[in-house]
């Protein structure tokens, strides 16, 4: 474990070299993730979009070591965290990244209440970290949660639960948050308070924050983009402006738009321009 990460907040980076998972079910393998290199700087926000089924959240929970890498290496700060046993990715969790899985009830221990769900995650932290993060009940008012800090969890609506469950995920002051989907189930004013917390997080502790999302508005907010198709990492977008990232197999993801007119199997020939390259579609 790192000096500074252990002695309070700070970014963690995050790094990925060809890394790979694979679903095994009964006799099919499922690739989810083909070879993916990343890396995020400490304190980058970055949105992972991509469609359905792409692998953005099978990445996500490799990246929190919730599913272990079939091939390939991820690091989390200095540790490689695909060597990492149970109990270490445990503590990992609890003191320096915040996970929020896909679906928000999966999250939170449903015998609780939001309040006593914050405090259990709050408690995991050593008492000199524990004065320096937002306290519960603050960060539960933050997302407009007051009202229902007490209530069974299973009487809040499906928003309620997604935001409790980032409060859960930020209430360490994590070093790195991972959200899957985390304003899926929120109108415009959930969704403006979850970024607002991110945006709080990431000032106060330099949070590393990566967050999967279909909505284009969460992905200008965060500044990176990362689009995945078919587990490959195919396009980064910097300050609105998108780029086609080259894989190691030197393939080129073309845009949506064009696989509709160049379909996969056409051939087309490249010829080279100086800096540019342009792409000639053999006649048919
Ligand atoms: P996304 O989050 O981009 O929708 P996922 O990471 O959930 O993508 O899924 C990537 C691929 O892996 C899909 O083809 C999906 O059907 C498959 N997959 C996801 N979870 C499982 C699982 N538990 N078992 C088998 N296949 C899975
Ligand atoms: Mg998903």
């Amino acid at each position: 474990m790192t000096t500074q990460a252990a002695s309070g907040p700070g970014g963690l980076a995050v790094r990925c070299e060809e890394l790979v998972h694979i679903y095994r079910t009964g006799d099919l393998d499922v690739v989810a993730v083909r070879g993916v290199d990343l890396v995020v700087e400490p304190g980058e926000r970055v949105a992972l979009l991509g469609p359905s089924g792409s692998g953005k959240s099978t990445l996500l929970a490799m990246l929190g070591g919730l599913l272990p890498p079939s091939a390939g290496r991820v690091w989390v700060g200095d540790d490689e965290i695909g060597g990492m046993n149970e109990r270490a990715l445990l503590r990992l969790r609890a003191q320096r990244v915040g996970v929020v899985l896909q679906g928000a009830a999966r999250n939170l221990l449903q015998y609780a209440t939001p309040a006593d769900n914050v405090r259990f995650a709050h408690r995991s932290l050593p008492r000199s970290r524990r004065r320096a993060v937002l306290p519960p009940l603050e960060l539960l008012d933050a997302l407009g949660l007051g009202p229902v800090a007490n209530h069974p969890v299973p009487s809040l609506s499906g928003g309620e639960q997604q935001r409790v469950a980032l409060a859960v995920a930020v209430a360490n002051g994590p070093g790195l948050l991972l959200a899957d989907e985390p304003t899926s189930q929120l109108d415009h004013h959930g969704r403006d308070a979850v970024l607002d917390l991110i945006d709080t997080v990431h000032d106060r502790f330099g949070t590393t924050v990566v967050v999967v999302t279909h909505d284009p508005e969460v992905g200008g907010r965060l500044g990176r983009t990362v689009t995945m198709r078919y587990g490959r990492v195919g396009q980064e977008g910097r300050s609105g402006e998108q780029f086609a990232v080259v894989g190691k197999d030197g393939s080129v993801h073309l845009p949506d738009e064009l696989v509709v007119e160049w379909p996969p199997g056409t051939e087309v020939v490249v010829e080279r321009d100086g800096d540019a390259l342009r792409l000639l579609r053999r006649p048919r």
